[in-house]
């Protein structure tokens, strides 16, 4: 009987699959936009004097909190959900959740209700939830609570409707255990000191600055078929060996290209999922890979938008799924494939919607301008190594400096404008247009300009693109808010600095455009380094960057080991965004899972190796020895069949050795404490996993494909 081949059956079965069409709201998107969520600043039922007691941080009396509460169930429940769960983001890096029904009884009769208790706290078990050691100095238990700035959602299952409550998640001495907390510091702090700075140049009427961040998030999608027959990306998100195509994404045919029907289907009925609970998707399109796609929303207030974007990822892996697909966010899927990040758009505006990286059309706004610009510049050349370290992970470290995305040193890159402009003020030029080298501060000249010159420089990790900056180096599959809460606190550092400075010279007597002028050439003198236009992905650069002493921390272990330096973590606390205890807590949390997800990627390899790699090389040289046999038997001279013997043996020779020196190196290794074990995960285990993929690569290069039975690149990212 012949073997069944599930590899041909799966190409079968991803080509054969029905259109999942009809799906589409019937409705114009207004009509239905925001329809799942709840935002008690707009919701009815809530008085308008209530309403403004609900800030971050505002505790209320048990009366008030049982009114918004009987609010939030009125809606809940006429929307028909049945259960609540309180939403947080631990240091997995993933969201957490645990449901609670509504139901309850009074007088002996089921009714459903949710109590101002219920919705402002919860206490989940703590305990199996990432605290990187900190839970051996403190109360081992941990509450959540209510983020009444970031609405609250309904996620549909097919049979019922949950609400999930956007909360924080502390230990019960005030311990950040998740990711929101320390974001929630950062946009406060920030706010005070970019609103003391706004009063300083004259604008009284400032209430508050709110982060800005618009997320774009790339991704992959596979056919489930081939997707549950890889172990690899079942266990690890990634493949962890398969031989490179030989048209891959050299054409640039896929960027930008016709999004292939089936997946535009997906993409829209993902905007509908995304547009009921409020989450403003903008622009979708094919990425560079094939099987590579890309969604943008529009930009939030930046908390918002980190709880938008976890959510975002949710719904993509949900409804892939309703397609058939399999959606992977990991950094990189495919090797020698274009990775996938996230670009952080980010930037400052104050509650009357001024950007504060938005060039203006008089010379003093330009001035501000300049000076924040240069503040951030700054920022980033201050602290580029833990600006590093906050992007670093497991899945980053395949993408970052690969020559498809940022390298792993931090640069600015400004556009021509801006660096013109940056380069005269280092050299002494007058701002006033009778100023030798004239900058044109005037009309709304600047503005234009710096919207057209920040021509796309696609390698630099920070960029200057128009109205704010673009931080690229942010992997696809991260949680944003860590990123975000440390490029706040960076910036933070700077503006309360600029505010000193400002009065000072305020103090003496000096104009406030004079202060400004004086704040932007000393920042632009000292952040010059940081500053880089050419090409990111060249050695020069590498080598040029060393010279200039900016940090290069090739890999994660590299990276952590910022946050187990306090001399580099300083302005963190210093900013009041952590306590150090807290990043301890994070490195911690950080080495350990990354040992944890290296060691699952080495034993899923070894384990694919010995139960798929091998078996089909025995198999094919089987057949070989057979036919070799046969043809001696028949005296007939043959040399194919024996070539491609002593080919395929050799290649699992050396494979089978590679892969016995890995597993005997694993044990050694995860036994050493979690710094030396990253490190030697990084530099010694790492390379090894790379040559037994090299080989296994060989392999299936010169096996019959009827006989490979693991699905392959070609699969994969071309077949649907
Ligand atoms: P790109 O051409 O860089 O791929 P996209 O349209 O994919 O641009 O994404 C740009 C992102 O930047 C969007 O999320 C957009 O809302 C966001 N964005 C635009 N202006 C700002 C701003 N001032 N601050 C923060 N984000 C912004
Ligand atoms: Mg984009």
């Amino acid at each position: 009987m012949a073997e069944t081949n599930y590899r041909m059956l799966a190409k079968q079965q991803a080509t054969n699959r029905p259109m999942r069409v009809g799906k589409l709201h019937p409705e114009s998107v207004e009509k239905f936009y925001s329809e799942n969520t709840f935002n008690v600043y707009t919701a009815e039922g809530i008085p308008s004097t209530l309403k403004k007691e609900l800030v971050p941080g505002q505790s209320l009396s048990k009366e008030q909190a049982d009114l918004v509460a009987a609010a939030v169930s009125k809606w809940a429940i006429s929307k028909g959900v049945s259960h609540f769960s309180h939403w947080f983001q631990p240091l997995t890096g993933s969201t957490a959740e645990k449901h609670d029904a509504l139901l309850d009884f009074k007088n002996n009769l089921p009714i459903q209700r949710l109590t101002g208790k219920m919705l402002m706290q919860g206490e989940p078990d703590a305990s199996s939830f990432p605290h990187g050691g900190s839970r051996s100095t403190f109360e081992a238990r941990g509450y959540t609570s209510w983020d009444v700035t970031s609405p609250i959602f309904i996620m549909e299952g097919g049979n019922g409707k949950t609400m999930c409550i956007p909360t924080a998640f502390v230990s019960y001495t005030g311990d950040a255990l998740d990711i929101k907390t320390p974001l929630l510091r950062s946009i406060t702090r920030l706010s005070d000191a970019a609103t003391k700075f706004m009063h300083l140049t004259g604008n009284t009427d400032v209430e508050f600055v709110q982060t800005n961040c618009g997320p774009e998030q790339e991704y992959f999608l596979v056919d489930k078929a081939f997707y549950y027959q890889r172990p690899d990306l079942i266990m690890t998100g990634r493949t962890l060996f398969g031989s490179l195509t030989a048209r891959n994404q050299q054409l640039d045919d896929h960027y930008f290209g016709t999004i292939p029907s089936r997946v535009e289907n997906f993409m829209q009925e993902l905007e509908i999922e995304l547009y009921r609970v409020g989450i403003p998707a903008k622009t979708r399109h094919n990425e560079v890979a094939p099987g590579q796609f890309e969604l943008a929303p529009i930009f939030e207030d930046a908390n918002i938008a980190a709880d938008h974007n976890q959510l975002t990822m949710a719904l993509i892996k949900k409804v892939a799924e309703k397609h058939d697909f399999v959606a992977l966010l990991h950094e990189k899927p495919f090797a020698g494939i274009n990775g996938s990040g996230k670009h952080l758009n980010w930037s400052m505006s104050d509650n009357l919607g001024r950007n504060l990286l938005e060039p203006g059309p008089k010379p003093h706004q330009n001035n501000r301008f300049l000076a924040v610009t240069a503040m951030v510049c700054e920022a980033v050349h201050r602290h580029a190594d833990v600006i590093r370290g906050s992007v670093a992970s497991h899945g980053n470290d395949h993408r970052l400096g690969a020559n498809e995305a940022p390298p792993s040193i931090i640069s600015v890159f400004l556009g021509e404008t801006i660096e013109r402009i940056f380069d005269a003020v280092r050299e002494g030029a007058s701002f006033d247009s009778k100023g030798e080298k004239f900058l044109d501060m005037g009309a709304e000249q600047l503005g234009r300009l710096t919207k057209d010159n920040t021509d796309r420089n696609r390698t630099s990790p920070f960029a200057f693109t128009g109205n704010r900056f673009e931080f690229r180096a942010v992997g696809s599959s991260a949680t944003i808010g860590f990123p975000l809460t440390i490029v706040n606190a960076a910036v933070t550092e700077l503006l309360v600095e600029s505010n000193i400075l400002i009065e000072a010279d305020l103090k003496a007597g000096k104009s406030i455009d004079e202060a400004l002028e004086n704040l932007t050439r000393k920042w632009v003198k000292s952040s010059e380094k940081v500053i880089f236009s050419g090409d990111g992905y060249s050695d020069e650069w590498v080598k040029e960057a060393a010279k200039r002493g900016l940090p290069n921390l090739r890999t994660s272990a590299d990276a952590f080991a910022v946050f187990d330096d306090v001399s580099k973590t300083k302005f963190l606390t210093e900013t009041g965004v952590f306590t150090e205890s807290e990043i301890q807590t994070r490195y911690n949390v950080a080495i350990e899972r990354y040992n944890q997800l290296r060691e699952i990627e080495f034993q899923t390899q070894i384990r694919m190796i010995e139960q798929h790699v091998i078996p089909h090389v025995v198999k094919y040289k089987s057949e070989l020895v057979s036919v070799i046999n046969g043809q001696k038997s028949a005296g007939v001279e043959g040399h194919v069949e024996k070539e491609l013997l002593k080919r395929i043996n050799f290649s699992a020779e050396s494979l089978y050795s590679v892969t016995g020196e890995l597993r005997g190196k694993l044990e050694e290794t995860f036994a050493k404490e979690d710094k030396a074990c990253s490190f030697s995960c990084a530099t010694e285990l790492l390379p090894l996993s790379q040559k037994a993929a090299d080989l296994c690569n060989e392999i299936e290069e010169i096996t019959p494909d009827k006989v490979w039975q693991l699905p392959t690149y070609l699969d994969m990212l071309f077949v649907r």
